[in-house]
């Protein structure tokens, strides 16, 4: 758990639960790989598509944590919806960057991930699973203008979360002049 929460934080929590929620408007249910039919989804991913190993690096003796191969985030827009979610390690899922110290993408990620492991064969094969589970579970298909409404309303929810964040402590400041006054 954070122990120091920024109002970025809070916005970014608000854009992650607008993207869990229309991942799930499109799953068609709820989806929380913590408990009940979600749970068991995740089990099903982690056992039968991706044998109970790291999507990316292969690895069987860790434990396997939830990543969104579309990042779930303002860069990428990646839905919480099982097909965009694979099993990962946790060294592997600490998203590798560029040059340009942007963000790898899925692929990039798992280009890097193979080469610095001394895998660079296993490449094709891996993203060939990560690809046909993305179809088994019909992670939708998004058009340019579906792309651009999720793109407008998660930075507009940001904004907003952000600017009433940071709002509070001027409310906050101007609240306590005046009751220092009352004194
Ligand atoms: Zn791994």
């Amino acid at each position: 758990m954070a122990v120091y929460n920024t109002s970025s934080d809070s916005a970014n929590t608000a854009v992650r639960a607008f993207l869990t929620k229309v991942g799930e408007f499109y799953f068609g249910a709820s989806f929380n790989t913590a408990s009940g039919k979600g749970k068991a989804v995740w089990a099903k991913i982690k056992e039968q598509d991706f044998n109970g190993c790291c999507a990316y690096c292969g690895d069987s003796s860790s434990t396997l944590q939830v990543e969104h191969h579309l990042m779930f985030n303002r860069t990428e827009y990646g839905l919480h919806h099982p097909g965009n979610v694979v099993p990962c390690c946790k060294g592997c899922n600490k998203r590798t960057r560029k040059a340009d110290k942007s963000f790898s993408n899925w692929e990039e990620h798992l280009l890097a991930v193979c080469y610095q492991k001394g895998q660079a064969d296993k490449f094709e094969s891996r993203k060939i699973i990560i690809q046909a589970h993305i179809k088994n579970f019909h992670y939708p298909e998004l058009t340019a203008s579906e792309k651009h409404a999720i793109r407008v309303i998660a930075n507009s929810l940001y904004d907003n979360i952000k600017i009433e964040s940071d709002k509070s402590l001027g409310l906050y400041k101007e609240l306590d002049k005046a009751f220092n006054k009352e004194i």
